[in-house]
């Protein structure tokens, strides 16, 4: 992906619509326009559609179709679990109980901070490691017969670092307390089987693996109620009103059929990679420090915090330069406060703030890689002496 002279190395911000998706969409933008819940021919069309889409993601997600909730993204899918599931619990077996981790996505952070703000719940954060890692012993320590909900991010997507779902996954299912991971960043590199990973809700984004943005999934275990955030009509089992964007689910379950098609062996090279750009930047930017964690992270995930360095000034060179990263996460830019994520793991907040992430995709090249490795410790140095006049 190289458009105007840029490089794009921002792929967990989003990635392009891959073009074979795009073919999958077309004819629910055009012809195939029914709204899937009318009775007609035009409806059956489209809720044909709907309903395939379902099942190829159920049979990815190893779960029922049933099980599937299409909403509007990642950041519904998490508003979704965590407000649906902390007012079914409170109301059914007094739990008032929040345990999340602290390098959430704002998506989840935010929403549990609503429901101790505005609802009463009692919310707590588990620890992590320098690596931004939950322990899954703390897990059994922390947990609670008046937990509501336990949330902990699979992937994360400043640092990369992936979290021992299944573990974890285990403890709350011994306890009965659900657990909710947000998998948007995982989705693209690691199994969803729920089952396996012994999760009752969990969250995708399609804008993260080669799908539309504006759509997303949250799966929801069988034996467990939500609460919907969202009234009006039937859809989804009445836990998510609203007309379903066809077109965009059809796209969806067609890039995560491709997505997880071709992560074994897309895994390798990603990991070259990274691997390459993390020994070339630690050895040839002084006062360089890579975040999250060094082998159990994503593999297309490069995340670094450099010394004496504004990270949104850094962004701006790059983009003049030619090259599309991110500080953090996407949604922060321009903020110069340090990332909530960054603090969690005891980074130090002048370190924090000089933070560059580095993320490729199927399109990256080698040819990309060198030319940003070459160019980066040039940048950087002018970025500091830049700060220091
Ligand atoms: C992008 C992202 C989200 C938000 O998903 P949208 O589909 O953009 O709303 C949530 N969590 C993580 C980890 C993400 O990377």
């Amino acid at each position: 992906m190289e458009q105007n002279g840029k490089i794009y190395l921002d792929y967990s911000a989003s990635t392009p619509i891959d073009p074979l998706v795009l073919e999958k969409m077309r004819p629910f933008l055009e012809t195939r326009f029914g709204n899937p819940s009318s009775i007609h021919w035009y409806g059956q069309q489209a809720e044909a559609a709907v309903e395939e889409a379902r099942d190829t993601i159920a049979s990815i997600l190893n779960c029922a179709p049933s099980e599937i909730i299409f909403t509007s993204g990642g950041t519904e899918s998490d508003n979704l679990a965590l407000r649906g599931a902390a007012l079914i619990a409170r109301k059914n077996r007094s739990a008032d109980h929040l345990l999340i981790s602290p390098v959430e996505h704002h998506a989840v952070t935010r929403t549990a901070q609503q429901l101790a703000d505005w609802f009463g719940f009692d919310l707590e954060y588990l620890p992590v490691d320098q690596f931004g890692m939950v322990d899954p012993d703390d897990v059994r320590r922390k947990i609670r017969p008046t937990t509501a909900i336990v949330s902990v991010i699979y992937a994360n997507n400043e640092i990369g670092t992936v979290n021992p779902m299944a573990q974890i996954g285990a403890i709350c299912q011994d306890q009965g307390i659900p657990l909710h991971t947000d998998a948007v960043q995982a989705a693209a590199h690691l199994s969803l089987d729920v089952r396996k990973l012994n999760i009752d809700l969990l969250s995708l984004g399609a804008h993260k693996f080669y799908g539309p943005k504006g759509v997303g999934v949250l799966f929801k275990h069988q034996h467990l109620n939500l609460l919907p955030v969202q009234t009006g009509g039937g859809q989804e089992q009445s836990l998510r009103a609203g007309t379903h964007n066809v077109a965009y689910i059809v796209g969806m379950a067609a890039a995560l059929e491709i997505a997880q098609a071709e992560q074994i062996s897309a895994s390798a090279s990603y990991r070259a990679f990274r691997d390459h750009m993390e020994g070339s930047i630690l050895e040839e930017v002084s006062g360089s420090q890579l975040t999250g964690h060094p082998t159990h992270r994503l593999p297309n995930h490069s995340s670094f915090v450099f010394e004496k360095i504004n990270g949104n000034k850094l962004l701006m060179m790059l983009d003049l330069a030619g090259f599309a990263c991110s500080s953090g996460s996407a949604c922060k830019t321009g903020n110069p406060e340090p990332s909530d994520v960054l603090m969690a793991i005891g980074m130090p907040s002048d370190l924090a703030l000089g933070s560059l992430r580095i993320t490729t995709g199927k399109w990256t090249t080698t040819r990309q890689i060198d030319r940003f490795l070459d160019k980066l410790p040039a940048i950087i140095n002018r970025c500091r002496e830049l700060e220091s006049q």
